[in-house]
């Protein structure tokens, strides 16, 4: 399994005399998709060490990450349990579908209940009721998750300045961070509004995990086009276009944000000329099969 860079190129990109490389995380398995995998990747080796077999974990209905832990219980041998966020809709939507296809068993909870995810009560009745699963938390990041994020940038073996990232929880940027100890500048864009909260989050994940601090990253927190999982035309318009142009795939969580606010950078001469950019393609499309279905735009 590789995640190979890949050039693009653009007229955009010629006039700003910049070098734009997509790292294809999203290519690294077809079902446990970018960085989701690399989020697993250590905490599957805790969980057998540990000798659990069975994975839970939490999301919304159309996560990817779900989706992953799914697919990754069945082709590693862990039943899996899905605390979903909300009731349930019949017919499964894509995402629940295909989890469910893998032999995930979902359990919904209302929003109010859901809101304990994180809480040592909550997780200690979880344990019992469920005979001691390995739990990973929604979008499963922890230090194990962060651990494998640092080796997204070890197969780099190209010069560059820049590396690029999509944020939700932060545990990707978290590892991209740690990876390179204070190399190259990294920008990261959060899919959510308000997403300045990742700045003392990522921090502390870092810290946490290698005792470092560093101050090569930054946010770029005003490409969030209203709030997670909410979208504009333009960005379906972008996104569209740049799969014409590219053939390449992205979705309007992450990727999608994320490429149209460094194309806008570019546009807007962010970069110095000659400089070369790595942007992270984190994977995630499955959810797009429920956009499509959410929304009626093809994606
Ligand atoms: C989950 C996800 C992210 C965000 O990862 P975090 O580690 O939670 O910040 C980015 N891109 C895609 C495609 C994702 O599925």
């Amino acid at each position: 399994m590789e995640a190979p860079l890949q050039q693009l190129h653009d007229p955009l990109l010629q006039e700003q005399e910049v070098e734009l490389w997509l790292k294809r995380e999203d290519l690294l398995h077809p079902h446990i998709s970018g960085n989701k995998w690399r989020k697993l990747k250590y905490n599957l080796q805790e969980a057998r060490r540990l000798q659990h077999d069975t994975l839970l974990t939490f999301g919304g209905a159309y996560s990817n990450h779900i989706a992953a832990t799914a697919a990754a219980g069945k082709e590693f041998g862990f039943k899996t349990i899905g605390i979903i966020r909300g009731e349930e809709h019949l017919p499964l939507n894509p995402t629940l579908s295909f989890a469910s296809a893998c032999g995930m068993q979902l359990h919904y909870k209302s929003r109010e209940a859901y809101r304990h995810k994180s809480e040592p009560a909550f997780l200690e009745q979880l344990q019992a009721q469920y005979h001691q699963p390995y739990i990973l938390p929604e979008g499963g990041t922890n230090l194990l998750a962060v651990k494998g994020c640092t080796e997204i940038t070890e197969d780099i073996s190209l010069d560059y300045d820049y590396i690029c990232c999509a944020a939700g929880t932060g545990g990707t940027a978290a590892g991209i961070v740690a990876g390179l100890a204070g190399e190259k500048q990294i920008l990261i864009f959060p899919a959510l509004k308000g997403g300045e909260f990742l700045q003392a989050e990522i921090e502390e994940l870092v810290l946490q995990y290698n005792g470092h601090k560093y101050n090569n990253w930054q946010l770029i927190t005003n490409y969030h086009f209203g709030g997670y999982a909410k979208v504009k035309p333009e960005l379906l318009a972008f996104i569209h276009d740049f799969q014409q142009r590219h053939h390449i795939a992205l979705e309007p969580i992450y990727t999608g944000k994320m490429m149209y606010g460094l194309f806008d950078l570019i546009r807007q001469g962010y970069f110095p000329k000659g400089g070369r950019i790595i942007a992270v393609h984190t994977g995630g499309l499955q959810g797009n099969a429920g956009f499509k279905e959410r929304l009626g735009v093809e994606i």
